[in-house]
């Protein structure tokens, strides 16, 4: 899976566009200039004369294509150049049409089906007049207690590549306008997901090498697919804020990537560079943020008040505000705003929850959800069960499917775990539901109700997590398990002998310990959007073979925190432990379990020594040795066995998803070279060393057939740069 670099194209402008920014740029009062370079995040009927004035140059949050024309109106028709507002939204996953969390659709390591979640939330979000989409959200992050690791797609950064890419181009796929539409806004640059003990907008302290590794990859990623935009971060990266880092804005995005697009600052991010205790001054933070390469300043107004003394004092020179606002015409022209500023308001409510668009969402969250345990084969329910029960909080709740940033998705249009059991079971199964408690709190009496109602039935399927506003932006946890009120119904469930399958209903991996000794089957669903209920509906009753992979590791307790699958051994591997827990994870990365069974054998490389210029092929047959059709997904592991700056234990360096009938065998084959045994070196440059390097395809990070080979290249070094 996954979409080759030849596909897409940096975001790069053209002679012709060049010279119609200079000639506006060439008529722009300096207000004006600056008027571009400020977004407004919130506004009311004063702002109106800012914006006829030529004060704003984008507006975050408008709803609704008759309030984009009316305030795009007056952009156009009274400014003096009528330079057309740039109109930008966060749509994180989904717009009307919610679809499942990041996080979640980051289990289906299925890049196509990303794409399009991503390019029909564009769609939708287009007709309502939005640009300018501030996603996806590319930051990996190793700490489950942080909230937004919801947005993401977990811990690694080949992955987050992946995903990344597809966004990009679904966001800005071209496919139902005859001009591009939509510009997106990876973010957030860098470094946030890494914040100390996972509390939102934290100090983040890595290295330079370790930033490179992890970090940038889906960014680089993001802007070789087409992102014209990038938003800087909250936190401060080695002590120096995001929103005033040169080396990131200027040094590596501008100089070393070149990178022709804007830099949007985080919501009040530039005046937050006094908090940080980095800008004495408003006037200050002005100052740093523009000379650090930030080109359009979110909601502080901090632009719009100091950036003119600063010319007027000579501080600064007058080209730094023209490269800023030559990069924000470009965009507005690349989306042909001057031509067609306007959106008709009719399209929306046609394009608003289209039946494919419903169907996808379906199949998203199908792809979503991940069976973690599945004991006797309790799963799929048998079509002999005529009573069963639905327990929990979550099992009928409409918001919390939503998940965070919900957009404009209404809980209205939510099917819950409850309704898609009672629309899918088989025709006499009699479905008997019990809440049970509260997310957060439960009554004894409750409870006794639930364990009454599951001792009817022959199966308890119980729905439990969290509610949306546990993760997402500002809601950190320090503790991933479930609720008391929530493990004591589901221990109450347990006890009363009735098989219980959990059903997991979260935005971040959850240490569930205790059900995974206790409960025979779990599926971790997520917050999967408006199709939630049919796609759980669908793995519980067999409807759809389950095939989501984990892309984070899931903790047995919070105190393993920071636990992922690439980490570096140490000196003594076999040493380390814990004296009141074990060492390994709960489950790791990559994992998910099927109905059928897969089986790996036959692992043959091309090669058992090779030179980079000729590189390897790898190769694996599976086999659907189970009695139903399934996808897989194949993963592949390497790990570089001695370098000069120490390799992780394993590194995903590709995957594929395969649908195999019942029986049917497919041979996998990856190639392998220099650009995935390569890594960044304390210099700060990609090399590859020569030297014997082990390599897995397997179904997960901790499991699958082992090969070796060595890379035998006397002068690495030139093969990997030519
Ligand atoms: C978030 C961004 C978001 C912005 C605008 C900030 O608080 O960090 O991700 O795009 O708000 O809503």
């Amino acid at each position: 899976m996954g979409l080759s670099s030849q596909e897409v194209q940096p975001f790069r402008s053209n002679p012709e566009t060049e010279k119609k920014i200079s000639d506006l740029l060439s008529k722009m009062t300096l207000q004006e200039k600056i008027g571009q370079m400020t977004q407004l995040g919130t506004f009311d009927e004063s702002d109106e004369e800012l914006i006829s004035e030529g004060m704003i140059g984008s507006l975050l949050g408008v709803r609704g294509a008759e309030s984009v024309n009316a305030l795009q109106r007056i952009a156009v028709e009274q400014s003096r150049l009528g330079i057309p507002l740039l109109i930008a939204d966060d749509v994180i996953h989904g717009y009307r049409s919610t679809f499942p969390i990041p996080l979640a659709e980051a289990c289906s390591w299925n890049s196509p089906l990303i794409e399009e979640t991503s390019a029909i939330a564009a769609r939708e979000a287009s007709t309502e007049g939005i640009q300018w989409i501030l996603a996806p959200m590319v930051d990996i992050t190793h700490d489950p207690r942080w909230g937004r690791i919801a947005e993401g797609a977990g811990e690694d950064p080949f992955l987050g590549a992946e995903v990344a890419r597809a966004r990009v181009k679904g966001i800005q796929r071209n496919d139902w306008n005859d001009r591009p539409h939509m510009m997106a806004c990876p973010k957030h640059f860098a470094g946030y997901g890494f914040a100390e003990a996972g509390r939102d907008y934290n100090t983040v302290d890595m290295s330079e090498t370790r930033i490179r590794e992890l970090v940038f990859p889906p960014f680089q990623a993001a802007l070789e697919a087409g992102a014209g935009t990038i938003m800087a971060a909250f936190n401060e990266l080695n002590g120096v804020p995001c929103s005033g880092n040169r080396f990131l804005l200027r040094d590596v995005l501008q100089q070393e990537w070149g990178f022709e697009g804007v830099v949007l600052s985080d919501w009040e991010s530039v005046d937050e560079l006094k908090q940080h205790g980095f800008a004495a001054s408003r006037e200050e933070a002005a100052l740093i943020a523009i000379e650090s390469g930030m080109h359009m300043d979110m909601h502080a107004l901090v632009y719009h008040e100091h950036l003119i003394n600063l010319i007027e004092k000579g501080t600064i020179s007058e080209s730094l505000i023209d490269d800023a606002v030559a990069r924000i015409l470009r965009i507005k022209f690349h989306l042909g705003l001057f031509d067609q500023p306007y959106v008709d308001a009719k399209l929306a409510s046609s394009m608003m929850l289209a039946p494919d668009h419903i169907q996808t969402a379906r199949e998203m969250a199908r792809q979503s959800i991940v069976l973690l345990k599945n004991e006797d084969a309790l799963l799929p329910i048998k079509p002999e069960v005529r009573k069963l029960a639905v327990i929990g909080p979550l099992a009928d709740d409409r918001d919390a499917l939503l998940g965070c940033w919900g957009g404009q998705g209404r809980s209205a249009d939510v099917v819950t775990v409850l309704e898609g059991i009672r629309s899918l079971a088989e025709p006499g199964t009699e479905i008997l539901y019990a809440k049970g408690c509260d997310v957060t709190e439960g009554a004894e009496q409750e409870r006794k109700d639930a364990a009454a109602v599951a001792r009817q039935c022959e199966v308890a399927i119980v729905v439990l997590g969290e509610t949306a506003y546990m993760s997402g932006e500002n809601n950190s946890r320090v503790s991933l398990e479930l609720p008391d009120s929530q493990l004591t119904l589901l221990k109450a469930i347990h006890e009363t002998g009735v098989p219980v399958v959990l059903v997991l209903a979260n935005g971040r991996p959850l240490s569930i310990e205790w059900a995974q000794q206790h409960i025979p089957s779990i599926v971790e669903t997520w917050h999967l959007g408006i199709q939630a209920g049919m796609a759980t509906a669908d793995i519980l009753f067999g409807r759809y073979n389950p095939s989501g992979k984990l892309p984070v590791t899931f903790p047995r307790s919070v105190g393993q925190v920071p636990i992922y699958y690439n980490y570096k051994n140490t000196g003594r591997p076999h040493m380390k432990r814990y004296v009141d827990e074990q060492i390994t994870p709960l489950y790791p990365f990559g994992y998910g379990l099927s109905y059928t069974q897969f089986e790996y054998t036959g692992l043959t490389l091309s090669k058992s020594a090779a030179t980079l210029e000729e590189g390897l092929t790898v190769q694996a047959c599976i086999r659907n040795a189970g009695g139903m059709d399934g996808e897989e997904v194949v993963q592949l592991y390497i790990r570089d066995e001695a370098a000069s700056v120490t390799r992780p234990v394993k590194e995903l360096k590709g995957f594929r998803k395969i649908a195999l009938k019942a029986g049917e065998t497919q041979v996998v084959e990856f190639e392998l070279t220099a650009k995935q045994l390569g890594f960044i070196n304390n210099d700060h440059q990609f090399v590859v060393e020569p030297g014997s390097f082990r390599v897995w395809v397997g179904p997960n990070s901790d499991d699958g057939l082992e090969g070796q080979f060595e890379i035998v290249n006397e002068v690495v070094n030139e093969a990997v740069n030519e």
